[in-house]
């Protein structure tokens, strides 16, 4: 096997501000010992996510100086809707600014107090539109899933046996919908199945229930499918894409990951009351609706960017980028949640850190660490991002511990993932030194972002 290379060459560059040790620990503790609450500029190599994050291609730069910037109708929005029909086959097709406005949209028309929607996993953005509108969001992965060490191909795959107790337990009348999200981000970017799908399409039908997918990494999703699944070896991604939104009746999606954009979104749905509905709630609150909150050029840099995630050459090198670091972790005894996922690496920080108690946030020790090492910015998926108090007030930790390390596309080489595993391998190696933390302030929502620890 040769080494797969970057299918792309490098025309313009970003300069990285290559901080001390010294200068890290001055600026982690301005940071009050939170990353998200660093400048990007004291970052090396910025993890945080894989949303908005990737570099466009050249054609993408070109199509921008394209952008038609008329107020409705405008060439760009014809290039965009086509494009989007081509890959989707829906009928009605609507821009947004990006994927959680498609979501609000569709939760401020479908959704009313009292309805349940399930999912394999609920992105935490979907979680709260829905929420927010009296929903109960429920995830439905199959307990296999659950478990960070164990190997599937298909990880993210629905629980059919739940969703089928769930329907019996709640009601047709009380469930507008059913989603499934592609990959399944929360549970570590695995893929679901071309057979999963339509057994779960089979059990929504007998009920008269529309799928709604959401679909931000339909590309990553559809590679999964063409190497894995019985088959689709061969296919070209774009035939797999198309299969796989045949089944839906509607879909929302973000294009910050697989648009290859740097802002955008759509909802697209084949019902014309439901597209009725969505057209009046966009016009309020996004924009007309041939362009729902972007611009031209961003029509434009997403028509292109779809396609080019459907390149098998992109997405074998997309997958090689996270196969190369966690086979790496894995040979060096280091925990990580298998199998790799399409946009993620996951770091187990509860088997890392062994001796860091949940409710002192292991998460939290491993991310800065990285950080204090080698200027790594990653992300704490556990204790501080989804603890809770119970009604005592005592804080309940996460089940998981997991750190991620998000890719950006197109961004970096292979020297940065060598890099970046030699840093992880040096924590590695001083992982009894590390300490716990304590939170000194936090705000009553979505703490992460912005709480300030103490290092115990
Ligand atoms: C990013 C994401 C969203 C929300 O999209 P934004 O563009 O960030 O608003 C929704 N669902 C999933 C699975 C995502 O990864």
């Amino acid at each position: 096997m040769h080494t797969i290379i970057e299918p792309f060459r490098i025309k313009m560059t970003e300069p990285i501000h290559l901080t001390t040790a010294e200068e890290r620990v001055e600026k982690l503790a301005a940071a009050h010992n939170n990353v998200f609450l660093l400048d990007a500029d004291d970052v090396i190599i910025d993890l945080l996510t894989d949303s908005g994050t990737g570099a466009m291609s050249t054609k993408q730069w070109a199509a921008l100086m394209m952008g038609d910037e008329s107020y409705a109708g405008s060439k760009s929005w014809k290039n965009f809707r086509n494009t989007v029909h081509n890959i989707t086959g829906m009928k009605h097709i609507f821009p947004t600014h990006q994927g959680r406005a498609a979501e609000s949209l569709l939760a401020l028309t479908r959704v009313k107090p009292g309805h349940v929607i399930p999912n394999n996993s609920h992105f935490d953005t979907t979680r709260a539109n829905l929420e927010f509108a009296g929903a109960l969001a429920l995830n439905l992965l199959p307990e296999d899933a659950l478990d960070p060490a164990k190997e599937l191909p298909f990880k993210g795959n629905m629980d059919i046996g739940k969703l089928e107790q769930v329907i019996e337990q709640y009601g047709v009348e009380h469930i507008p919908f059913c989603m499934i999200t592609v990959t399944n981000n929360t549970g570590g970017g695995q893929p679901v199945s071309m057979e999963n799908i339509r057994q779960v399409k089979a059990v929504l039908s007998r009920h008269k229930i529309p799928l709604v997918i959401d679909a931000c990494r339909f590309a990553e999703n559809a590679y999964f499918i063409r190497e894995r699944e019985p088959g689709y070896k061969g296919k070209p991604l774009l035939e797999i894409a198309q299969e796989l939104f045949s089944y839906a009746d509607a879909a929302t999606m973000s294009l910050k990951k697989d648009g290859l954009a740097n802002i955008g979104g759509f909802f697209v749905c084949q019902n014309d009351e439901w597209a009725e509905d969505f057209k009046n709630a966009l016009i309020l609150r996004e924009g007309f609706p041939t362009y729902g909150g972007l611009a031209g050029r961003d029509l434009e840099v997403t028509a292109v960017g779809l396609m080019e995630a459907l390149e098998y050459d992109y997405q074998v090198y997309r997958h090689a980028t996270v196969e190369y670091l966690i086979q790496k972790l894995i040979a060096a005894g280091i925990p990580v949640m298998r199998p790799g996922g399409g946009h993620a690496v996951f770091l187990d920080a509860k088997a890392f850190l062994p001796h860091i108690p949940p409710l002192q946030y292991p998460g939290i020790s491993l991310v800065n660490a990285l950080y204090l090492e080698g200027g790594i910015r990653a992300v704490e998926l556990g204790t501080v991002m989804f603890g809770k108090y119970d009604e005592n007030g005592q804080e309940q930790p996460s089940p998981l511990e997991l750190v991620r390390l998000a890719f950006p596309r197109r961004v970096y080489t292979q020297s940065h993932f060598d890099y970046l595993y030699e840093i992880i391998l040096q924590v590695w190696e001083k992982r009894d030194q590390l300490k716990g933390y304590t939170i000194t302030k936090q705000p009553q929502f979505l703490r992460h972002f912005s709480c300030w620890f103490e290092n115990m």
